[in-house]
């Protein structure tokens, strides 16, 4: 059963993208090209229910109502490979603040290690969208949703592209209240942490550092 804040893709774009990005044979600059586009998508399913406020416009004909965004949003990749995830969606709401979250995953213990942090003493948004590929272990989703709440960021979203049963798991028991987007839900992880099937590392497939 999959838990009622958990919204998996089922838009044809993001499914025909995601089997292209799985595909060993794509190369990084494609591949970078994939997570933006998948990346653009998928906030724009995490952004259906973003507070507006309505607007009066002058068009070259009359006034016209409209609605503009009422809160302040901050895209929050954790290092290195939601890196990927930020320009697209940048693009799409360039007032948003981007804050930068660096974890690396303890190869051993799988836990993650908080390496940057430069958030301010105060929030200074409302919305935070984490954006990070893959939710495998859910370790550095679940510290990352620690960081922010502690920040006292009001409401946080989770953005990914493939997600492991055992990171639903683990990011929906500690934080009940974050919603998760994603294009898909795989098998397992294998005892390196991977998602099976997953696409391999996001971070060296974009990077080229395979
Ligand atoms: N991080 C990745 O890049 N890939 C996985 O499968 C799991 C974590």
């Amino acid at each position: 059963m999959i838990p009622p804040q958990v919204h998996v893709s089922r838009h044809p774009l993001v499914q025909h993208k995601l089997a292209l990005l799985r595909d060993r044979n794509t190369e990084p600059k494609k591949f970078r090209e994939l997570v933006r586009e998948l990346a653009i998508l998928l906030a724009y399913e995490a952004t259906a229910d973003l507070a507006t406020e309505e607007v009066t416009v002058t068009t070259p004909l009359a006034a016209a109502r409209g609605a503009r965004l009422r809160e302040q949003i901050g895209l929050v990749p954790i290092l290195r490979a939601g890196l990927g995830m930020v320009e697209g969606v940048w693009e799409m709401m360039p007032s948003a603040e981007v804050w930068h979250i660096g974890l690396y995953r303890d190869e051993r213990t799988l836990r993650p290690v908080e390496y940057y942090n430069k958030l301010p003493v105060d929030p200074t948004v409302q919305v935070c969208l984490i954006l990070d590929p893959m939710l495998a272990t859910g370790g550095s989703a679940t510290a990352t949703v620690d960081i922010l709440k502690r920040w006292g960021a009001q409401r946080i979203k989770f953005v990914g592209i493939i997600a492991a049963p055992e990171g639903i798991a683990a990011l929906t028991t500690a934080h009940p209240d974050v919603a998760i987007y994603v294009a898909a839900i795989d098998d397992h992880l294998n005892e390196r942490g991977y998602i099976v099937p997953g696409l391999g590392d996001a971070g060296d497939r974009q990077f080229g550092t395979a």
